[in-house]
């Protein structure tokens, strides 16, 4: 179907919809473009500021009937930027960002425009919390529809296991309400396909008990015993309960307040933690930290909950240019730790190598169970250059290459949500291979036009229908995103 022009759309989006709509030129049109990685810099035909459900179903029937792309945008966190089209039409979800915490069923039901702070702000007030994201700043909605990574996910599960329901607007403009009641294939695919089966227009969670305070916090070591750090690291993970989650990251000491001025910028390895039980048993089960000798800088403490979601917040400022590699680490072998204690320092300060642990609740759920995989993998691991000035960008580039060049063939599939700009191969190695099958199967079910394509794409199994009920050959996997 041929597609139409920018006054078109415009002219009937503003018809159709309550929310603002916004072309170039116009006020907030920018802001609204905008994505947290500063290296993307995509133009849409024509902006629609959803201002509810109905909204982004009329986005996604007019898109459909024009012939234009279509692209989501809950909070831009999304490193590829595919939230945001080039040309075509993007829906704005920010300004969605309703809240309703349920004490009584420990149930939450948020907008894709509530960002993890105002989630745990607002949960922590009843004492309760659901795995979320480690910076304030990042969004409910892209997050837990990839799977959803956080400080409580080895007692808790992934963000996407804590879903009890989904309000989507599917393929053809439709709202429904799905869980594993309404429709148990759907709401399977949800928690882990990530964009594309639908418009996710609020989600329901359930909430946890947790802190309001626990223990966390990091201590830093010199960049120079990373080996003999690693190492440790390695068997404290093994040993560790489920209410303790443990990273290992090498980075620069930050410029923050916490860190004296004398330190500031020094390459070190880090261990941080967060610990959801008790004072004594926190420091029972982190007593084995003192085995490492004495350290840069220790800065474990008694925090709020909401506090430690924050500890990460100023390596997430907006507008940073990112690039990076990541993927699962089914052991630590020597030889990688080998690799990372190898690695030069970063380029600049912000960039950051992290492994985080999975195990505890996330391996408790079987592989296939939901869509979301590769559940028995010991570790994440990710290299991610941080930088501001565009000129710097092929030497961070040329950084992630050479790390990740030693550290890739120790990995074994990829987090959705860490996965840049890699190509059809690398979707297909974030799940397990039933789990593809079964994805490509229900994409081809529930989205044969693919319209949900400006994501991770999975592309549908068999032959494509085009909005004008043309059949066309499936594509090569990945090839229409
Ligand atoms: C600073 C920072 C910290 C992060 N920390 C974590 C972390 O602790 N744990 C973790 O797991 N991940 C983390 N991430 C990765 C994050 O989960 C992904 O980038 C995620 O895609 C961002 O979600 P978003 O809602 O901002 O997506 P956007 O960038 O707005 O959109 C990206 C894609 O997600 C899909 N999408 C977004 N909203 C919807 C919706 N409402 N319905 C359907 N599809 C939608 C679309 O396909 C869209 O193209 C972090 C990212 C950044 C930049």
């Amino acid at each position: 179907m041929p597609g139409v022009g920018g006054a078109a759309a415009y002219r009937d989006l503003r018809r159709l919809a309550h929310g603002a709509v916004l072309r170039p030129g116009d006020d907030g049109y920018d802001a609204a473009r905008r994505v947290w990685n500063g290296a993307i810099d995509r133009r849409p035909m024509v902006i629609l500021r959803c201002a509810g459900a109905a909204d982004v179903a009329a986005g996604v029937r007019y898109a459909v009937r024009a012939g234009i792309e279509l692209s989501i945008r809950s909070t831009g966190h999304n490193v590829t930027g595919r939230a945001v089209s080039d040309g075509g039409l993007t829906l704005d979800l920010s300004g969605m960002d309703g809240l309703r915490i349920d004490p009584e069923r420990r149930a939450a039901v948020a907008g894709p425009g509530v960002l993890w702070g105002d989630f745990d702000r607002r949960a922590q007030e009843h004492g309760l919390a659901t795995t979320g994201g480690r910076i304030s700043t990042t969004g409910v909605a892209g997050l837990t529809l990839g799977g959803g990574f956080g400080w409580l996910m080895r007692r808790c599960g992934l963000a996407a296991d804590n879903l009890l329901s989904v309000e989507l607007v599917t393929a053809d403009g439709t709202v429904t309400r799905v869980d594993g009641d309404t429709d148990a294939d759907l709401f399977w695919a949800l928690r882990g396909g990530g964009g594309n089966f639908g418009v996710a227009t609020a989600l329901e969670f359930r909430l946890h008990p947790v802190g309001p305070v626990v223990t966390g916090g990091a201590v830093f070591y010199p960049a120079a015993s990373a080996g003999r750090v690693l190492r440790w690291y390695r068997g404290f993970l093994r040993d560790a309960p489920d209410v303790l989650s443990a990273q290992c990251n090498l980075l620069r000491l930050p410029a923050a307040p916490f860190v004296p001025a004398e330190l500031h910028g020094r390459p070190a390895v880090a261990v941080a933690v967060c610990h959801l039980g008790g004072e004594a048993e926190a420091g029972k089960d982190l007593a084995a930290l003192d085995d490492l000798g004495p350290p840069l800088l220790r800065r474990i403490a008694r925090m709020r909950y909401t506090s430690l979601q924050r500890l990460y917040d100023m390596a997430g400022r907006f507008g940073s240019r990112v690039h990076g590699r990541a993927g699962y680490l089914a052991a630590l072998p020597d030889a990688a730790i080998d690799v990372l204690a190898s690695a030069e320092a970063a380029p600049s300060p912000d960039c950051i190598v992290m492994l985080s642990p999975l195990g505890g609740a996330v391996a408790r759920v079987g592989e296939t169970e939901t869509a979301a995989g590769h559940r028995s993998a010991a570790l994440s691991v990710s290299v991610d250059a941080v930088w501001r000035d565009p000129a710097e960008t092929a030497a961070h580039h040329a950084w992630v290459r050479r790390l990740w060049d030693g550290l890739r063939p120790f990995t074994d599939g990829v987090y959705v949500n860490e996965l840049g700009d890699e190509g059809p191969d690398r979707v297909r190695a974030a799940y397990h291979p039933a789990s593809w099958s079964r994805l490509r199967d229900l994409k081809a079910r529930y989205d044969p036009g693919n319209v949900f394509r400006l994501n991770q794409n999975i592309p549908p199994a068999g032959p494509v229908t085009t909005a004008s009920g043309e059949k066309t050959p499936a594509p090569a996997p990945g090839r229409l995103g």
